[in-house]
């Protein structure tokens, strides 16, 4: 049911262009980006001034406001690798919107470089309702943990589903996140003894990879992280 991607891949043959600018002229042969778009990806790696546990962006102070207002409750820690703007932003929305294998390809690697693969025993995409994913073609966490496993090394397990469809977060605060999510997944298979990784796109407020967590606790997974493609520079209230 990817067809709207396959039609576009038709049309507009993926090689032909940059995926960060559009420029066809800055085509690569085995890269998605030209190396200009290349080198500003780099630049948004979350490295330095970031929180040791969450990897969010430190304020003046040196604080984490993500981890202050309990981010990672339930969870063992997170991992982002790029922050949310500029090439890093354009690449998810590919992903989000198109589905584009190229741009999943283009984030792992830098979600698998990032995450201490040996802390964990499997990659668990956060699901879209069947509905939606049906309407929508596939889900982008779904791509990004298949894409990032080979390079750690780890198997992904669709150990989790949506039971209830959930409203768009994009315009609720985090409050209303939080009761969005409440009760909307359900685990699929023993999970007993797992240390799972979740990996989603993005990570905003983490009101979904914390309630993922908690049902995953609950059918005994030893610890869950969260491995997202991008986090915000500020926690702006957002999922
Ligand atoms: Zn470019
Ligand atoms: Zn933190």
């Amino acid at each position: 049911m990817r067809w709207r991607q396959a039609i576009q891949n038709m049309l507009y043959p993926r090689a032909a262009c940059c995926l960060g600018c559009a420029d066809p002229r800055r085509a690569q042969e085995k890269d998605c980006l030209c190396p200009d778009c290349r080198e500003q990806l780099m630049k948004l790696r979350l490295r330095e001034g970031v929180c040791m546990r969450c990897m969010s962006v430190l304020d003046a102070h040196g604080n984490c406001a993500f981890c202050a207002s309990g981010g990672l409750e339930g969870l063992q820690e997170g991992y982002a690798a790029y922050r949310h703007s500029g090439i890093a932003r354009t690449l998810v929305m590919a992903l989000k919107y198109e589905y584009c294998d190229e741009a999943a390809d283009a984030l792992a690697a830098g979600m698998a470089d990032c995450t201490p693969a040996y802390r964990y025993d499997a990659l668990v995409p956060v699901p879209l309702h069947r509905h939606r994913q049906r309407m929508r073609g596939a889900n982008q966490a779904a791509l990004l943990a298949r894409a990032a496993a080979p390079r750690m090394g780890l198997p992904v397990l669709e150990a989790l589903e949506r039971i209830r469809e959930t409203r768009v977060q994009t315009q609720l605060n985090r409050e209303g996140r939080m009761k969005n999510v409440q009760g909307a997944f359900a685990v699929r298979m023993n999970v007993q003894g797992l240390r799972i990784l979740l990996v989603d796109d993005v990570r905003t407020t983490g009101a979904t990879a914390r309630e993922c967590a908690r049902v995953l606790l609950q059918a005994n997974a030893k610890y869950v992280g969260i491995l997202s493609a991008t986090a915000p520079q500020r926690d702006g209230g957002k999922r």
